[in-house]
């Protein structure tokens, strides 16, 4: 602790728990309009399959303050999640990543996955699903091409309301993933509940594959999980080939990770597909 004396009052303070504080109040400050003022846009990471071929992409969300520069998602979506902001956030991340992929799809007459992370308080939403469905069609985009990414830490509370809503989008179609498995408090049993198609295997167990035996031992009883729930694998984070290797023959279906890209623009993702499709 720190003394510390500003103007006429004197008090204690932790200068990085301060530093945080007033950092937090200047983003849900600033974030309060940042669509309106079209300071939010996305950004699309693809995912390949074990030949590189694309399968589909994640919408990465971006924020450029004019104020703050570059805020990481990491930063600003629980302060979203907190000063009551996400709702609003969601709906204008699902309508600039449906608008855009269906844009690109007919573009190049490719269709592929597009995965959209979703805050389970989101979900919370009287009628997201229905509203959810209804923009997913009137895009043209097919339900099956669609996956809502899940983080199993949110899930703890209550589990039996949200496990309710992504079974109606998944009986619609729509696919649902588990996002950074492995890294969570919940326990295997989220397994059971969950109407589930792909699990995400954390980057943090992928850092780590090529290197220490624990790691690639974990990576390859989850790819076993996955085979017992029949649910796709999809490894995130992937960086060297040497791990897409590893990962490969180890039984995993998809990846994702700065290897094979980093998130791009809409207009780079669409260059990136054409390159792509002149190889093949
Ligand atoms: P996530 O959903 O697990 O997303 C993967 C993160 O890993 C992304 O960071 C991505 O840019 C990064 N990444 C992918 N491949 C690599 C790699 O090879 N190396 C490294 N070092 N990083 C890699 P990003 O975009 O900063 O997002 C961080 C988190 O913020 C996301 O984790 C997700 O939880 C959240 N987030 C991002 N966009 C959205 C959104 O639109 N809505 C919601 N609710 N959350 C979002
Ligand atoms: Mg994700
Ligand atoms: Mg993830
Ligand atoms: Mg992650």
């Amino acid at each position: 602790y720190e003394a510390k004396k500003s103007r006429n009052r004197v008090c204690m303070f932790q200068p990085e728990l301060e530093g945080d504080y007033l950092y937090r109040m200047q983003i849900e400050h600033l974030l309060r309009g940042a669509c309106r003022r079209g300071e939010i846009c996305m950004n699309y990471q693809p995912q390949v399959d074990a030949s590189g071929g694309l399968w589909g992409v994640e919408a990465l969300v971006r924020w450029h303050s004019p104020e703050l520069g570059f805020v990481p998602p990491d930063k600003f979506i629980p302060v979203a999640e907190q000063a009551g902001m996400i709702n609003e956030l969601g709906h204008f991340i699902i309508d600039e990543s449906l608008r855009q992929i269906a844009e690109i799809q007919q573009q190049t007459g490719q269709s592929f996955s597009l995965s959209i992370n979703v805050s389970v308080l989101q979900l919370a939403e009287a009628e997201f699903s229905r509203i959810l469905l209804e923009k997913i069609s009137q895009n043209g985009l097919g339900n099956v091409h669609i996956a809502l990414e899940i983080t199993e830490n949110l899930l703890i509370e209550d589990i039996d309301r949200v496990c309710s809503i992504l079974t109606v989008m998944n009986d619609a179609g729509v696919r649902i993933s588990l996002d950074d498995f492995g890294t969570g408090y919940s326990s295997l049993s989220i397994l059971r509940y969950l109407p589930l198609d792909e699990i995400k295997i954390d980057k943090s167990f992928v850092d780590h594959v090529i290197d220490d035996e624990t790691a690639m031992r974990m990576v390859k009883n989850i790819i076993a999980i996955g085979r017992n729930y029949d649910v796709t694998i999809l490894a995130e984070g992937v960086e060297t080939r040497q791990q897409f290797d590893c990962l490969v023959e180890s039984g995993c279906d998809f990846f994702q990770g700065y290897l094979f890209s980093r998130p791009l623009s809409a207009e780079h993702l669409l260059q990136y597909i054409r390159k792509t499709a002149e190889r093949q």
